[in-house]
């Protein structure tokens, strides 16, 4: 499932500028985003074509009792088997000696290494000695693993259930069917051929196959060991992967489908009396045929999640729902054990057939909003070409570069498009890029230089006829104008590593000159928020910045975190952050005024001849200027970088700022090289330290300046 971050939806939809009123979802690949419109109160119509996500949506809404779980497994457990009970036939599949003790076990899971064709390592808990973990594994497991290879019975009724001798669409399935361990398949067959014999009723039924989904999705061979945080998108096996036992897969599946009770009125569609407020209504089928049904004068809101592709899901799908529920659930979703590739110029087609119509028959008022997670350049170009195809117009966009969200807002398309040859197309991406890169000014990375081209070109029509003209070659054809304007020397700058486009940073050959870049501005505001109050939330803070620096500036979490860390302490038992002490206004001046008195002290016990204005400055003998100091109460540099007077200036930030700075650098290659050409910047406390250090000389001064610097936490002075 897309990975919805919890509450979006629900900031979604508190926007009063959002009609009130029926919701559709014409993908349905989000259970998350259903559940949380319905929590809003809202009324949701929801297309969901694919029978496991139609199932897992039901479930969500509507979560199985933890007793009816249990209920079902128990019941699948005492199932008769070869003179024994279901589950200890199922346990005994995976059976096997304590490597300590020597004791019969139960494998929690194997793990297997492809190339050399077999499990390398058990994990298990012993009963007997209680030792726990992994051990090597030995001969006999090797072996037993082995027996399952040969393709048996089960094997067999696997794939004839997908796709019986004659279907064209056998080969297909039984390359998917390769993904699984022979073990996984002649354990899952055995338990789903023996479901019929339980007459359970409907819920328990259902509780079953809900096991069974869990069970099916973790037995399979594309989840890496140890987990990688990347959810499997292509159907190969992983380089390391876990034969799960598939008894504790079913028995670690009740807890997670021991949902919390939403209290939701869930409907099939169509229904014959109008709809509750509050209802949702799960249509069984693709939004297309769904429309056939519904008056669109009711939806007053398109709120959606858009698939990406995963060929691992979708193909898994069609097995998955043809085991469960039979061949004739599993047609309409059959197709994808057929697509083996899947690109993004594939993607956006699929998006516009799938939304061609909608644009067409809903009001013409009615606002469509799509939430990407997981948005990469290729699924934001995927998404902004598909919806603009279909006939909608983008209105607004926002992309949250560090944690890959994006949000973008259409209304049904009534505007002509433009033609846009090579020249206009290229033309338009280099403003592009050359806006948002002065609008942040500061470098940026190639996903926001991506979205603000793609999405410029799709907001003023331009995109559709690029589309037209280029047919199949239309993304290449994009990306390479993209690349070709990106590496334009006379324009942009490429900072950082590697020569690939997606790599590094962007920023101006010519930059126009800023007092604050982003950075810079997300710090202010996050201070100026905190002065206000003495404290704020986290997420009241986040939201406020990202109103104040809304579409393509909108910040990075990990920044607003780290201001925040600079300036507050928290959370507290609360969840409040509170602005430091020393970091009120008043505090801070004061704080600022004793350094600078004792910058003034310290120069003229150095025998220097002090001047004092805004900066200060200690004149040689020759009259020169040897040491320029200039104190700052925040880290705010894009202005200060960009100026001549830069060199020879020494920095004076609190401590508090250190953290603050190494992120800022990290960021930003001009600020990195800056800090790395000298002691551009000390801390108030290097200056409080010098003061009352009695070797402190004009020489050695300046060695003195470097050693304690803004990314130390603990310096040691030096004794003498
Ligand atoms: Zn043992």
């Amino acid at each position: 499932m897309p990975p919805l971050e919890e509450g979006v939806i629900e900031q979604i939809l508190a926007d009063e500028r959002l009609p009130a009123g029926l919701v559709l979802d014409p993908f349905g690949a989000s259970p998350r985003l259903v559940l949380e419109a319905a929590q809003s109160g809202r009324t949701v119509l929801v297309a969901a074509n694919n029978p496991v996500t139609r199932f897992v949506l039901q479930h969500t809404l509507q979560p199985f009792k933890l007793g009816e779980l249990q209920a079902a497994l128990s019941h699948l457990a005492a199932i008769p088997k070869d003179d024994t009970r279901m589950e200890r036939f199922i346990l005994d599949l995976y059976r096997s000696t304590c490597t300590r003790c020597g004791e019969a076990i139960s494998v929690e899971f194997f793990v297997w290494d492809p190339e050399l064709g077999g499990p390398t390592h058990k994990v298990y808990s012993c009963d007997h000695c209680a030792h726990t973990g992994e051990s090597p594994t030995t001969e006999d497991d090797w072996d037993r693993a082995l027996d399952f290879s040969r393709r048996g019975l089960q094997h067999a009724l696997a794939l004839e259930q997908v796709a019986p001798a004659g279907d064209p669409d056998r080969q297909h399935a039984e390359v998917a069917l390769s993904v699984y361990p022979g073990r996984a398949i002649y354990a899952l067959i055995t338990i789903t051929n023996k479901i019929d014999q339980l007459a359970l009723d409907e819920s328990l039924l259902r509780a079953l196959h809900a096991l069974l989904l869990s069970a099916f999705d973790g037995a399979n061979a594309l989840w890496s060991y140890p987990e990688g945080r990347e959810r499997p998108r292509q159907l190969r096996a992983s380089q390391r992967y876990r034969e799960q036992n598939i008894w504790r897969a079913l028995e670690q599946a009740v807890e997670t489908w021991a949902m919390e009770q939403p209290d939701l009125q869930v409907t099939d569609w169509p229904i014959d009396s109008p709809m509750q407020a509050g209802t949702i209504a799960i249509y069984p089928g693709t939004v297309r045929d769904l429309m056939e049904t519904v008056d669109p004068a009711q939806i007053s809101l398109l709120l959606t999640v858009p698939p990406r592709h995963n060929q691992a899901f979708w193909t898994l799908s069609a097995l998955w729902a043809a085991w469960l529920w039979g061949r004739e659930t599993a047609a309409p979703i059959k197709v994808a054990l057929r697509r083996r590739r899947y690109d993004w110029s594939w993607h956006a087609a699929a998006l516009r057939t799938v939304l061609t119509g909608l644009a067409a028959s809903i009001k013409s008022d009615t606002p469509v909003i799509s939430y990407l997670p997981e948005a990469e350049p290729g699924f934001i170009a995927a998404v902004l070409s598909g919806f603009n195809a279909a006939g909608f117009a983008l209105q607004g966009r926002a992309l949250r570069a560090g944690e890959e969200q994006a949000i973008f807002h259409w209304n049904v398309d009534s505007a002509a498009q433009i033609a846009c040859g090579k020249k206009k197309r290229e033309e338009r991406m280099r403003s592009s890029g050359r806006h948002i890169l002065t609008s942040r000014a500061e470098p940026s990375a190639y996903p926001l230089l991506h979205a603000a081209a793609w999405s410029d070109l799709v907001a003023e029509e331009l995109l559709e006829s690029i589309r037209e003209a280029e047919g199949r070659q239309f993304m290449q054809v994009m990306g390479e104008s993209l690349e070709a304007v990106l590496g334009n020397r006379k324009t942009f700058l490429h900072m950082g590593r590697g020569a690939e486009v997606e790599s590094g940073l962007y920023w101006l050959h010519d930059p126009p000159f800023a007092e604050a870049s982003l950075t810079d501005l997300v710090e202010r505001r996050v201070l100026e928020s905190l002065r206000k109050e003495g404290w704020i939330y986290a997420y009241e803070l986040d939201k406020h910045i990202c109103e104040q620096l809304p579409g393509l500036l909108t910040p990075d979490r990990r920044l607003i975190t780290v201001c925040l860390r600079s300036y507050a302490e928290g959370p507290d038992a609360d969840s409040r952050w509170r602005l430091r002490a020393e970091d009120y206004a008043a505090a801070r001046q004061e704080d600022c005024a004793e350094i600078r008195r004792l910058l003034v002290n310290l120069g003229s016990q150095l025998e220097f001849e002090v001047g004092e204005g805004e900066m200060i400055k200690w004149l040689g003998d020759d009259g020169e200027v040897a040491y320029a100091f200039q104190i700052m109460e925040t880290a705010i540099w894009a202005g200060v970088l960009q100026s001549d007077a830069v060199d020879g200036i020494t920095y004076v930030i609190p401590g508090g700022r250190a953290e603050l700075v190494a992120e800022k650098a990290r960021r930003d290659p001009r600020l990195q090289d800056w800090l790395q050409g000298g002691p551009p910047v000390i801390k108030f406390r290097l200056v409080r330290r010098l003061i009352a250090e009695t070797t402190l000389t004009r020489e050695n001064l300046r060695e003195r300046l470097a050693i304690d610097p803004p990314e130390h936490q603990d310096p040691q002075l030096p004794l003498l």
